[in-house]
């Protein structure tokens, strides 16, 4: 029997057990793939152009990290080694993300230049990646961190990927100046690095840097002016004072949270919930006992959180923080929320329709027809249990198979 287009598919992936971003179902499910899109989601056995029969393996949609930073301010010296790295790792690192499921991340800081490189050269399929989004620069204060600590033996990196303001006014422009880039969101550095010492405004990165922090109205500047232009805040934070602070100004995520200390402040919570803002880990790169508790206690109060890893160049080692793999370091975090004290199934909602949400997509990150067709299939079911995270058997980007794990 001929199909009709309605029938047609570029891919079927038929008998699937189903995460679908917010629950497990029942059933085996069949999902049709056309032009990138989910078009169909059937308990009838579908047929493609291309057919995956996955046998009760388990689908979800692509994973999302919303936390990395793709660049290396250690190799990148010059605009030679920067093309150099644009040209022959970038493209590794991508393959990385798509070959451990995460199919979206969002840069969160990065030379602004090549940033905008990458994302034409996605766009027109000169290389293949994750789904990309962007803040370009971290908005900082001038003597802050990462400009004096992590790019402050590299000159050359720090003006294309550190935004500095030290006035409300420049706050404005620097906001402004993002927006005209057509960036996804706001990134916000409200903390110095992570060894904090007290007397304001000077923290101290690893004890090595004095490093300046964003004053309270150039934040509060910053955050208005780029809700005023539709774009989403997201800070920086590490200590529970710079939290609450940045939530007051109406912050819509924050980043690493508070992982120094145990919340001791109910207003965390409220204020999360006030603002509907995500809280974003990054038990990775922070895996502190109290990070753990915080994020455990901040999803039970019904606060949202995304998964994000602060993954950053595998080839930085900062204070011997091993930067593992992209990809795999999603994992770890993953691995680490349940450690927490969140459930699996909890913990790949903070992957897909969470991160979504928090990225302000609601085209990506659940399998519902009419979405971006982003999926992985694992041969278990990680919403049961964590480690079926590891090795995906199929990752469909962009309605394109990326990633074949093995048999399906
Ligand atoms: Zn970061």
């Amino acid at each position: 029997m001929a199909l009709s287009s309605q029938d047609r598919h570029d891919i079927a992936i038929n008998n699937a057990c189903l995460f679908d971003g917010l629950n497990v179902r029942t059933g085996r499910f069949n999902v049709g793939i056309r032009d990138g899109a989910i078009v169909t989601v059937s308990e009838e056995r579908l047929a493609g152009d291309e057919e995956f029969n996955v046998a009760g393996a388990w689908l979800s949609p692509g994973l999302i990290d919303s936390h990395v930073h793709l660049f290396d301010p250690i190799s990148c010296v010059d605009e030679q080694s920067m093309n150099t790295y644009l040209d022959d790792v970038l493209p590794l690192h991508f393959q990385s993300f798509l070959r451990y499921g995460v199919t979206t991340i969002k840069s969160v800081g990065d030379p602004v230049p090549e940033l905008l490189t990458i994302r034409e050269r996605l766009r027109l399929g000169v290389c293949s990646g994750p789904r990309f989004l962007m803040t370009g620069f971290g908005l900082t204060a001038p003597g802050g961190h990462p400009t004096r600590t992590i790019y402050g033996r590299n000159p050359w990196y720090q003006k294309r990927a550190a935004g500095e303001a030290d006035s409300p006014e420049a706050a404005r422009e620097r906001v402004a100046e993002m927006a005209e880039l057509g960036v996804d969101a706001i990134k916000l550095l409200y903390q110095g690095g992570c060894a904090c010492h007290g007397g304001e405004p000077d923290y101290r990165w690893h004890g090595m840097v004095p490093i300046n922090r964003l004053k309270r109205p150039v934040m509060e500047a910053a955050i208005e002016e780029a809700h005023r232009r539709g774009l989403k805040v997201t800070v920086h934070t590490y200590e529970q004072d710079r939290a609450i602070e940045a939530l007051e100004a109406g912050a819509d995520g924050v980043e690493h949270g508070i992982v120094g200390e145990d919340i001791s402040d109910d207003r965390v919570f409220e204020l999360l919930l006030r603002n509907d803002a995500t809280y974003v880990p990054t038990l990775w790169v922070y895996p502190t006992p109290e990070a753990h508790r915080n994020v455990g206690r901040v999803a039970a109060a019904g606060v949202r959180v995304a998964l994000g890893t602060d993954s950053f160049s595998p080839t930085i080692k900062v204070e011997g923080v091993d930067a593992g793999q992209y990809g795999s370091n999603s994992i770890v975090e993953a691995q680490r929320m349940v450690k927490g004290g969140l459930s699996p199934l909890e913990v790949m909602r903070t992957a897909t329709v969470q991160a979504a949400r928090h990225l302000g997509r609601d085209d990506i990150g659940s399998v519902a027809e009419g979405l971006k067709a982003d999926l992985v299939v694992f041969r278990g079911n990680p919403a049961a249990d964590i480690e079926n995270l590891w090795n995906p058997s199929l990752v469909i980007a962009d309605g394109k198979v990326v990633s074949r794990g093995g048999s399906v």
